[in-house]
């Protein structure tokens, strides 16, 4: 009898515990839930939200921001339990920094990154090699954007490269041509191309690597003259940025400035008033005077939050395209997702864990550590 009894005792707690119980309520009822949860494991656990996340989610993170402001929390905070709301390459990154006996909880598996999917490991190690053999690499440093997996970046650190964000990829650059002549850089091409053209690379002396492609679709005589080769690689919300969008804006709104994400494409970029990161972003609008106006190529939960926030200062933001686009690899992160790794920990599961292979570990580290010298 004891026995049938603890038996149905653990699968109640089994049952409230799983994944589906959380999916089919509705948003609203999990606040409560969050809010308790949180309270109740207090300083064992840190949220970290990034800036595109949902404000259902965000709302309940201890900290926000850029991934680079976010890994630089991640190695520094305490806490037993990180739980990253934002997308996988994030939560890798933070398992990377943590100490020892830290671990890093991704909400939702499914949370990836399509741009960081558009590198992996085997289809540059396969362009290293070709490189190899055009007797390329001696005066080459790979460089990987924050956005790729651990794998990635472990190959830049192994390499002698580095690991950068949009708000420090120019000194990334200047670190990376101090020490060789040539930069591959992976895997976000408009980054690359944005900050080494600003830096007064032509774009002649620019190679994008395709990694569907023979030899990366360009010739040795190419590769060899380039001083950075891209990969061809973009952010699937960036990209639908166009310049048909700013002109719009030129045309219609005459007097509002446009301010875009450096992973946009050259040609909107070219277009913008400022470029830079989500935090600068931030910065340029904190900093404008009242009655600016923006358009602003970036995700839309951040171009909405902007506007609720800077609304009453006298500020008005809008979304550069007439759409708005959407990180739905982030959106993923629910309310539901939250209050399911939360009560899981307080119930002693740990559940979404991501963990890092050792020795991919120690080479993605070497790599952030060089990224964490270099100035934003
Ligand atoms: S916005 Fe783009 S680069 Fe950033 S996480 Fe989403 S898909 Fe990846």
């Amino acid at each position: 009898m004891e026995e049938a009894a603890a038996a149905t005792a653990a699968y109640a707690v089994q049952e409230s515990c799983s994944l589906d119980h959380y999916l089919s309520q509705p948003d609203h009822t999990m606040d409560e839930r969050i809010a308790l949860a949180r309270a109740r494991l207090g300083t064992d656990v840190i949220l970290l939200g990034h800036h595109y996340q949902r404000d259902e989610v965000i709302r309940f993170a201890d900290y926000t921001g850029d991934s680079y402001k976010l890994s630089k929390v991640a190695a520094e905070t305490d806490a037993k339990y990180m739980i990253f709301c934002g997308v996988h390459f994030m939560a890798e990154t933070a398992d990377v920094l943590a100490k020892p006996w830290q671990q890093v909880i991704l909400p939702d598996l499914n949370a990836g990154c399509s741009m960081a999917d558009m590198a992996e490991i085997g289809q540059v190690e396969n362009c290293w090699d070709a490189l190899e053999r055009a007797g390329l690499t001696g005066d080459l440093l790979p460089l990987t954007y924050m956005n790729s997996t651990a794998a990635i970046k472990a190959f830049c650190g192994e390499n002698g490269g580095l690991v950068c964000t949009s708000s420090n990829a120019r000194g990334a650059f200047e670190w990376a041509f101090a020490r060789k002549s040539k930069i591959l850089f992976l895997p976000d091409q408009h980054l690359g191309r944005n900050t080494a053209y600003a830096m007064g690379i032509p774009l002649s002396e620019m190679v994008v690597w395709d990694p569907y492609q023979i030899n990366g679709g360009a010739s040795t005589d190419r590769l060899r003259a380039a001083k950075v080769i891209l990969w061809k690689g973009h952010c699937s919300v960036h990209q639908r940025f166009l310049p048909e969008h700013v002109d719009h804006i030129r045309r219609e709104r005459p007097q509002m400035q446009v301010v875009v994400h450096p992973e946009c494409r050259w040609e909107v970029c070219q277009k913008a008033d400022a470029i830079g990161s989500t935090e600068r972003i931030i910065d340029v609008i904190e900093k404008a005077p009242e009655g600016s106006s923006f358009a602003v190529g970036t995700e839309i939960h951040l171009v909405n939050r902007l506007a609720k926030r800077f609304a009453p200062l006298g500020k008005e933001i809008i979304t550069l395209d007439d759409a708005g686009c959407l990180c739905t690899t982030m959106y993923r992160i629910s309310p539901q997702h939250l209050a399911w790794s939360l009560e899981n920990l307080i119930a002693g599961n740990v559940v979404n864990r991501i963990q890092v292979d050792e020795d991919v570990k120690h080479w993605a580290r070497v790599a952030l550590d060089r990224m964490l010298e270099v100035q934003a």
